[in-house]
């Protein structure tokens, strides 16, 4: 099986990494939930744009811009007369606590000592971070789950949520897995999701969350989450597959969209409850097409959010 997963480390993307510090600092600037959504759909078109190595295909999603710009429920709540209901929306989330988990860090690769450091995970020990892969283009993962990241957050925030991302491209590399456990569990999160895409062979494609699986080892109990991550983790898939379309993986998970692990740091160590998600697999030309573009990058968004959002309802 070709199945990688999101602790292994990937080969290096061949070409330099994106600079978006027009994002970031807008990211930081942009106030309040709607103004930041409106910031990242106008970043999204501007990312796919000005990424330059994403060109052709990979960026040609005007059609999709346009439905993507169209259907999603950001657009309603933007509406004038949407006002009143946002307003008790947003209300509805107050007091709970969401995680999000960007994958790798851009600039991981730079510093290849640091990341193949051991930390213990509970029951083994292993890198500290990885670098992620990319599409063949060279876009690469952990530019995506900060993109999505930035999305999700966004949204989130935007019902009411308080909002915290393990990294912004503001360190430069990292955090180790087992801090990005610890900074769900400080927080004491409601819920965390750790944002990732495949780097698996041509042909196999589509999205699957990951569940912590019981482990009792080391610092690793995970016996009190993982009933709710299960919870957590179907709500997730099935929002994600009915917002943007794409099907469960063809790869992994037997159709199910499900796959359970005992093998990741970042879910062994975590005291609260929490999933992966591997939206697509980068290094599939079908699924590159969709992961490089910003329209379906808000799709993913919506449909983290509101399996999220559902979840923390309960
Ligand atoms: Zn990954």
């Amino acid at each position: 099986m070709s199945y990688t997963g999101p602790e292994f480390d990937h080969p290096l993307p061949r070409r330099s990494r994106l600079r978006r510090p027009l994002a970031v600092t807008l990211a930081v600037l942009v106030p309040g939930a709607l103004l930041g959504w409106l910031g990242y759909e106008a970043l999204g078109g501007t990312g796919d744009g000005g990424a330059g190595r994403v060109t052709g295909a990979a960026s040609g999603g005007p059609g999709a811009t346009a439905a993507g710009d169209g259907d999603g429920k950001p657009a309603a709540s933007a509406s004038p007369s949407a006002t009143a209901t946002a307003t008790a929306t947003a209300a509805s989330l107050a007091g709970k606590v969401v995680v999000i988990d960007p994958g790798h860090n851009p600039t991981n690769f730079r510093h290849p000592d640091e990341i193949n450091g051991k930390v213990d995970v509970g029951t083994h020990r292993k890198e500290c971070d990885t670098t992620g892969t990319s599409t063949n283009s060279g876009y690469s993962e952990a530019a995506f789950t900060l993109d999505v990241a930035h999305r999700l957050s966004a949204l989130l925030r935007g019902q009411g949520a308080t909002v915290t991302l393990t990294q912004d491209a503001d360190r430069p590399y990292g955090p180790c897995v087992d801090e990005r456990a610890r900074i769900g569990n400080a927080a004491h999160a409601d819920a965390v999701v750790s944002i990732h895409a495949d780097g698996s062979g041509t042909g196999n494609r589509g999205y699957h969350v990951i569940l912590p699986g019981e482990v009792r080892a080391g610092a690793a109990d995970t016996r009190a989450i993982v009933g709710p991550s299960r919870e957590l983790g179907k709500l997730i898939a099935t929002d994600f597959g009915r917002v943007t379309g794409s099907a469960p993986a063809n790869y992994v998970g037997d159709g199910s969209g499900l796959v359970t692990r005992e093998d990741l740091g970042g879910l062994n160590l975590s005291t609260v409850p929490k999933v992966f998600i591997e939206c697509g697999n980068m290094r599939d030309s079908k699924d590159a097409a969709l992961l490089t573009s910003g329209a379906w990058r808000q799709k993913a968004a919506q449909g983290i959010s509101e399996g999220i959002v559902s979840f923390l309802r309960g």
